[in-house]
């Protein structure tokens, strides 16, 4: 039997076991995806317990995406983003990767969303905010970055690259006016029935993301549908980081659908 799993903390509420044990039930392997909840000091050694363990793979998320970075053999994308949410163990090396991006190009490839030369919005420069920006503009996207605290704005663009550049919450409706792409990376909309932008930015040329997936039908989301625009929920974010891990780990296309019901059924 092969073990996958997550490390964080808090991880209990986790959707990511019933989104990837649904794939190997429909794929018919031998596998379980399990939690695992150990302290920062831990963290080092419960890497190479599990590999000594022969763990698969492991998924890695809050408060441990930058922690692992140096854990691992880190690729590319990983490095550049500063951030890793996915180890394989199954190499010479143990590598670390970000699926994150790949959760946010291929929830707007899935919807049909071109992003090659598009003008591209992310309000938000945390971890989901980097993940966006580092992948639309990987993707060929113009980005404009907006965040309440516009030094971290700056210093994500700077990062990312001469694709991008920052902003202030304020600059939203004057780049929103010629978008074709926003993303909300803000964890705006959670807590209280809020929007970061304001709705009579909005407009019907949009397709817009929101990384927040609880709730799904987020007052963005209602005020991007209400003024024509595409929408797409936090939901399909998730998805795919999660189908792009799959198939990094197993090698085998991921049954969407069945991944994607699962999750949503827990939602
Ligand atoms: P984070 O690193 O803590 O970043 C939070 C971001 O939200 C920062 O840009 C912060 O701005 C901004 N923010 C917080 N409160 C705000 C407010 N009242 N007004 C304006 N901006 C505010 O968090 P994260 O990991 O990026 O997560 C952000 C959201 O994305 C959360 O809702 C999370 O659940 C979601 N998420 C979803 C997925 C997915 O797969 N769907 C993946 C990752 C995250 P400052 O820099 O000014 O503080």
């Amino acid at each position: 039997m092969q073990v996958f799993g997550l490390v964080g903390n808090p991880v209990e509420h986790s959707l990511s076991p019933p989104m990837h044990e649904a794939a190997y039930a429909e794929l018919g392997l031998d596998a379980r995806y399990v939690t695992f909840e150990p302290s920062r000091a831990d963290l080092a050694t419960a890497i190479r317990g599990a590999e000594a363990l022969g763990v698969a793979g492991l998924n890695v998320t809050i408060p441990f995406k930058q922690d692992v970075l140096s854990l691992v053999d880190a690729d590319d994308l990983a490095t550049r983003i500063g951030a890793v949410n996915t180890i394989d163990f199954s190499g010479e090396a143990v590598t670390g990767h970000n699926t994150d991006v790949a959760g946010v190009r291929r929830s707007f490839s899935y919807h049909d969303v071109p992003l090659a030369g598009q003008d591209a919005v992310v309000v938000g420069a945390g971890g989901a905010g980097r993940a966006g920006a580092f992948a639309l503009a990987d993707a060929g996207s113009n980005v404009d970055i907006a965040n309440r605290t516009v030094e971290t704005a700056e210093a994500v663009a700077a990062d990312v690259g001469p694709a991008a550049s920052p902003h202030s919450l304020d600059d939203l409706p004057g780049l929103l006016d010629d978008a074709d792409v926003l993303v909300n990376a803000t964890s705006v909309g959670m807590e209280e029935d809020r929007s970061p932008v304001p709705a009579d930015a909005l407009h019907g040329e949009l397709a817009v993301l929101d990384a927040v997936y609880s709730p799904l039908r987020t007052k963005l989301l209602r005020d991007a549908d209400a003024a024509g625009a595409t929408t797409i929920d936090g939901a399909w974010m998730l998805l795919f980081q999660g189908v792009a891990a799959f198939e990094l780990w197993t090698g085998h296309d991921a049954p969407v659908p069945s991944m994607n019901e699962a999750l949503r059924d827990r939602l």
